[in-house]
């Protein structure tokens, strides 16, 4: 079993141990209920024959059709699938979205393929998933796919089915039926929870914060901390790390990324490496990069205050043991991220029903969503008397038991 799988399989299993969920839910929540595993012969540009493995995981559906991503990456296996409509599955619930969790890609290296061939693997992996639609399964974008591909997915879909239903596939452009506000929603998500949590745990404005990632998520996060006040004093990506007491001036870096795709070379920051920057003075660290990133071999060095999780798992289970002696709280993955899970199920709304929303009433619903799913987390936390991330786990659990029940399954 892959780590991520073990790490999300351990905290279904630490959750489930509170007793509080029945255990015939837990016996069915152990194993995703649907896998399909697939290949597509392709013939490359140049004539040469290759085949290629594909997936496609619904977990769990009690609370609604599967939906998310799809990941295009080399290193792609079944049990990553399997454990990322896991965590779709929860994410879902622990933000009251009427979908289940689902989860698909291709063990390809795109940057291996032409636009091209890009194209017709996209395409023929659409033809391939047995097509079920807006209520069926809503396959959305993740690493190694994006807007582009997400529209010939949606056009393929139509082409077959000789219908228009936009609700079909998520995140893609908005001139094909896709929402406003879906690009900035899970760094918009990251910062509304962490202000909440700001407040809960003394932190004023002003106060310095060390972002590590700035991609999608990272990147807007730092824009909306910087236009509050706060001071970004330490930030990183795949290039290295920045640091400046001041604070960095974000909107100038975020130029001279959109330029350099880097912000290796920055001149306004003093250069510091990634481990460096994790162990930074702060009060706030965010995690908005990759996983395993804080480990029992470096949870000791951490001096943030608060850290919130805009990555999905970046602290080990040794680390967060570790981060838990020392009293430091976690703003937990499924919780801070869930933001473009959000903007996703608007996005399907908007498209089942043709009225397209303004990008203020996008943002002030997921605001509202996002803020009510952290307060049920720590009340359920206050109450168990565990970690946010079980709180958070814990209450998934009971409404995704509650659906089960609804429906007669148990
Ligand atoms: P991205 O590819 O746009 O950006 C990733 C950033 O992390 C880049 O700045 C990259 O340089 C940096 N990075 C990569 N490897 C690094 C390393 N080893 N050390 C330091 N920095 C490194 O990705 P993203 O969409 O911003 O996603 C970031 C994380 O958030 C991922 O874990 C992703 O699964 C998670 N996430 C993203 C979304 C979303 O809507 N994009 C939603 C939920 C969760």
């Amino acid at each position: 079993m892959n780590p991520m799988y073990r790490a999300a399989q351990n905290n279904l299993e630490e959750a489930g141990r509170r007793g509080m969920v029945d255990r015939r839910v837990m016996k069915l929540l152990s194993r995703p209920r649907r896998v399909y595993e697939f290949t597509i012969p392709f013939r490359r540009d140049n004539g040469t024959f290759q085949l290629y493995e594909a997936y496609r995981v619904h977990y769990n559906d009690a609370l609604g059709p599967p939906s998310d991503g799809t990941r295009f990456v080399p290193t792609l296996d079944i049990d990553e699938v399997k454990a990322l409509a896991l965590l779709m599955t929860i994410k879902h619930a622990v933000a009251g979205i009427p979908a289940g969790g689902g989860k698909g890609g291709i063990k390809v290296d795109t940057g291996d393929l032409s636009t091209w061939e890009l194209e017709r693997l996209t395409r023929s992996y659409m033809r391939n998933l047995l097509l079920k639609g807006p209520n069926g399964d809503i396959p959305g974008a993740d690493i190694g796919t994006s807007y582009r591909t997400q529209a010939w997915m949606l056009d393929e879909y139509e082409q077959i089915t000789m219908v228009h239903s936009p609700a079909a596939v998520n995140d893609k452009p908005f001139l094909l039926g896709g929402s406003l506000g879906g690009e900035e929603a899970t760094g918009l998500g990251v910062y509304y929870v962490a202000r909440e949590a700001f407040e809960d745990h003394s932190i004023q404005e002003g106060s310095s914060v060390v972002i590590q990632g700035f991609g999608q998520v990272g990147s807007h996060l730092a824009s909306y901390l910087y236009q509050k006040g706060y001071r970004v004093i330490g930030l990183s990506d795949i290039s290295g790390g920045l640091y400046s007491s001041r604070g960095l001036p974000i909107p100038t870096l975020k130029e001279y990324v959109k330029e350099r795709e880097v912000i290796e070379g920055f001149e306004g920051g003093k250069s510091l490496t990634n481990e460096e920057i994790l162990s930074l003075d702060c009060d706030v660290l965010f995690l908005a990069a990759v996983q395993d990133v804080i480990t029992e071999e470096n949870a000791r060095h951490i001096k943030a205050s608060l850290i919130v999780e805009g990555a999905n798992g970046p602290i080990t289970p040794g680390g967060e043991r570790i981060l838990k002696e020392r009293e430091i709280p976690i703003i937990p993955d499924i919780l801070a991220n869930v933001g473009g899970a959000i903007v996703c199920q608007y996005e399907r709304a908007q498209g089942m029903s043709g009225y397209y929303w303004r990008e203020e009433r996008v943002h002030s619903s997921l605001k509202e969503q996002i803020l009510t799913a952290y307060e049920r987390a720590q009340i359920m936390a206050n109450e168990v008397g565990c970690s946010l991330r079980l709180g958070a786990w814990i209450g998934a659990l009971k409404r995704i038991e509650e659906a089960v029940m609804l429906r007669g399954w148990i």
